[in-house]
């Protein structure tokens, strides 16, 4: 794994995503080396290919400095825009035990107090270790992306990531603390077409520990991230392979969807977004 220091120029960035105004990201990078991840074209920026996401971990050592800063004009702000941390890395991968700049830019919207919807999103229960900062901020969500139920399935798709298992439990302590909680369950694997049942057990798992809210993202599967996931999908039988084939396809979506609306109401969730999010390549 490659970790290199940088010095990033801004920190607070204008977002494209529905739910949130702007994004943190204070790594280019992430090691957990998800099979699917569609930030892995981050990689044009620092000089490195798609097929090496996951092997590299840049660490925009001022981030906290250049936050405490660029906070000063949100706080003038009478709209109290939202904050993402963070949508091309995960804010909790292995550098952050040691540059805790997740941590530290928290600390300042604790210490300021923003009065803006904070959101979190990650796959590693390394989170808990900032419940208490977290707890002073006016209005802080913790997402977990949520993909199976499974840990054999999160270590197939989601290599070097925590495992599901203490993913779930960590939103369940997450809960317990009392902070606000949601699931990213995404992308949906097209292979579940195939077995709904294992689907299905996602939304139960959720229902269970009560999460406040669930966003859902069907698989992006443009060229570049196809590309990523072929060696992975070679190793798996025809059937499968078709399945993934066919994932971009209009009836596979359709499909997917009736059964999430199905799943939404029969375990009574909250939708966010009041849709199942799609990317069209
Ligand atoms: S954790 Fe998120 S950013 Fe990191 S590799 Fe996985 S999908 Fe990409």
């Amino acid at each position: 794994m490659e970790v290199k220091e940088i010095n990033a120029k801004n920190i607070i960035v204008k977002s494209k995503l529905p739910s949130a105004d702007y994004v943190i990201n204070p790594y280019t990078g992430c090691a957990f080396a998800c099979i699917y991840c569609y930030a892995s074209f981050m990689g044009r920026f620092v000089n490195q290919t798609i097929e090496n996401w996951g092997n590299y971990v840049y660490v925009k050592i001022n981030s906290i400095e250049l936050f405490k800063n660029e906070i000063n004009t949100f706080l003038k702000s009478k709209d109290n825009p939202s904050f993402l941390l963070s949508s091309v890395t995960d804010p909790y991968q292995g550098a952050e035990a040691k540059y805790k700049l997740t941590q530290g830019i928290l600390e300042i919207i604790a210490q300021v107090q923003y009065k803006g919807q904070v959101g979190i999103l990650t796959k590693s229960p390394m989170v808990l270790r900032d419940i208490e900062i977290l707890k002073r901020i006016p209005n802080a969500e913790v997402g977990m992306t949520i993909t199976s139920t499974e840990d054999k399935v999160s270590k197939w798709a989601e290599i070097k990531a925590p495992r599901i298992s203490q993913r779930l439990e960590a939103l369940k302590t997450l809960k317990e603390n009392g902070i606000k909680t949601y699931a990213f369950v995404g992308p949906i694997f097209p292979h579940y077409i195939k077995k709904l049942y294992e689907f299905e057990s996602i939304f139960q798992s959720l229902a269970d520990i009560k999460v406040d809210s669930i966003f859902i993202e069907h698989i992006n599967l443009g060229k570049y991230i196809l590309k990523r996931m072929t060696s992975q999908l070679a190793e798996e039988n025809q059937e499968i392979k078709n399945v993934y084939q066919q994932a971009t396809t209009k009836e596979h979506r359709l499909q997917l969807d009736e059964f999430c609306k199905e799943m939404i109401k029969k375990y009574g969730l909250n939708l966010r977004l009041s849709e199942v999010i799609y990317h069209k390549n």
